[in-house]
């Protein structure tokens, strides 16, 4: 008999630094917010991914575990804390005011166009199947990045 134990992952990128320097970086007025990578490991194929979400009643960040991984960029990551960072700033509307502030990210750019490319990695799908669309199916909703 055998017991399967959970495999802990190997942790790849260092949450609590790259949240430190967009605190410092960007948020250095109010405090530091907690941000933790959450719990679901599971890999399966996905229609949307939710990246990251903040949560106003606990002020806390949670980080997807799927970005704790080596073909994840850095920068990636902090994309997504700065956008949680923002929801405590301005609340949860992404309206245009929300989206100036969002621009202010360094590497905003770099970060929209790496998402673009590298989405099907994240919904657990091969890059041909992902580009490759059925021809007859009804209109399907394209699997969508989601920040919250
Ligand atoms: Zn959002």
């Amino acid at each position: 008999m055998w017991i399967s134990l959970p495999v802990p992952d190997m942790p790849h990128h260092h949450l609590e630094s790259l949240a430190a320097e967009v605190h410092r970086t960007y948020f250095s007025k109010v405090p530091p917010l907690t941000v933790r990578w959450g719990q679901q490991i599971t890999r399966k194929r996905r229609r949307s991914i939710r990246l990251g979400s903040y949560n106003h009643h606990t002020t806390e960040i949670r980080i997807h575990p799927l970005l704790n991984a080596p073909n994840i960029p850095a920068y990636f990551i902090q994309s997504v804390i700065h956008h949680e960072y923002l929801h405590h700033i301005l609340g949860a509307a992404h309206n245009r005011r929300f989206h100036a502030y969002e621009r202010k990210f360094l590497y905003h750019r770099e970060a929209q166009e790496w998402i673009r490319c590298n989405l099907f990695i994240l919904l657990g799908r091969r890059r041909a199947e992902f580009q490759k669309r059925p021809p007859v199916a009804p209109p399907a909703v394209p699997p969508q990045l989601a920040l919250f």
